[in-house]
């Protein structure tokens, strides 16, 4: 059996390596390492991929959250709505630029924001909800646009886990997510479902007047040449990456079905497993794109669990182990503990198991079967 690994990013390259080796060595070879040709042609593959208006790659996930936020003109003490179960990233952001964050609750089936708890949180200040679209399944987007609609609120998609997902709302209309809200993000980071050889991310829209802005914010505010007219960052997607990303995309469906097929070997081995709740599909978004396949481990034995894959040399994550609203760095005292049931139970109950597109069944029967004897074994 082929070593297990969380990704397995090798094994991935030898199946591109001519074609990545052949568009890098092209970048180099004509020195066009800031943006090159490669650059703007990977913009133009992906907006065809996503059938959105306006991609704008930048430097990785973060700043392409923070940019998107840049660009809404809103200023200091203005609310934003966001997810207490995700990675930092997308709280940080807020904080950096002086706007306060509302963290709110999950909920229990999706690990994404409870919608019900978004209205709760909404006050006059209010001016944006970023919905993450957790381990790779899309948000309650029909729920979340009707209520930015009536509050008037922006959205955007934090969709760095989710890229290559399309959403089906009720009317039956499939929109690829990160192009529903007003403007969706991602990372190009490595493991990540599109990953490059190092850091990369972007920004998109149909909304061409943000476009405008947010081409202006990652090149220095400038929108003429040496004219900063709004206080920007420096953020770009290098020529190489983009050469990388060039590459991989046309496979992004095939990586995400790899997944998806490994999601459904993982959740048939553990059929019958009362201790373990598998990750559950919802109805109108379908198409979950398994960034993480992520278990719900009952009675407490989460840690255990993960004490013996450790001994087993069986690779996990825990994604995530603390709830925002519990770092140090983002404490609020509006926050009360009674308020983030869900994240808090999530945090002492989720376990992510290796999840790429190299994944085969022979590792995934291991897999499932030490952790089903696990179980068994404590029965004893
Ligand atoms: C990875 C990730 C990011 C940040 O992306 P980077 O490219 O690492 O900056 C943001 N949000 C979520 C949900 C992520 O998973």
């Amino acid at each position: 059996m082929k070593k297990i690994q969380m990704v397995d990013l090798q094994t991935q390259y030898k199946f591109i390596k001519d074609k990545v080796d052949s568009s890098v060595l092209e970048v180099m070879q004509n020195g066009t390492f800031i943006n090159g040709p490669s650059v703007s042609e990977f913009q133009g593959n992906l907006e065809s991929y996503l059938n959105v208006k306006h991609v704008i790659p930048c430097a990785n996930g973060t700043d392409a959250l923070q940019i998107a936020l840049m660009s809404l003109g809103l200023k200091p003490g203005d609310e934003i709505i966001t997810s207490d179960f995700t990675f930092a990233a997308t709280v940080e952001v807020i904080a950096l630029l002086n706007l306060t964050p509302v963290l709110v609750d999950v909920d229990i089936e999706t690990f994404n924001i409870d919608c019900e708890k978004v209205v709760q949180a909404i006050t006059p200040k209010t001016k944006a909800i970023i919905p993450v679209h957790l381990f790779g399944q899309v948000a309650n987007m029909e729920e979340l646009i009707r209520i930015s609609k009536i509050h008037n609120l922006f959205l955007i998609e934090d969709n760095a886990q989710g890229i290559g997902s399309t959403y089906e709302f009720l009317n039956k209309t499939k929109i690829k997510s990160g192009t529903i809200g007003d403007i969706g993000t991602t990372s190009f980071f490595p493991s990540k479902n599109l990953g490059c050889f190092g850091d990369g991310g972007a920004i998109f829209t149909n909304n061409s007047d943000l476009a405008h802005t947010i081409r202006g914010i990652v090149n220095h505010g400038m929108y003429k040449r040496y004219h900063h007219d709004v206080v920007g960052v420096n953020s770009r997607l290098d020529s190489i990456q983009a050469a990388v990303l060039n590459s991989k995309l046309p496979l992004l469906d095939f990586y995400n079905e790899r997944r998806k097929q490994a999601s459904l070997l993982y959740s048939q081995r553990f059929d019958g497993n009362e201790y373990l709740i598998t990750p559950i599909v919802k109805g109108n978004c379908q198409s979950h794109v398994f960034h993480q396949y992520t278990l719900r481990v009952l009675n407490g034995m989460r840690d255990d669990l993960a004490d013996y894959l450790s001994d087993l040399k069986i690779p996990f994550g825990i994604y995530y182990p603390i709830p925002l609203h519990r770092q140090k760095a983002y404490v609020d005292i509006r926050y009360k503990e009674e308020d983030f049931k869900i994240s808090n139970l999530m945090s002492e109950q989720v376990i992510s198991l290796p999840m790429h597109s190299e994944l085969d069944e022979n590792q995934i029967d291991f897999i499932c079967e030490k952790i089903n004897k696990f179980f068994k074994d404590q029965e004893n």
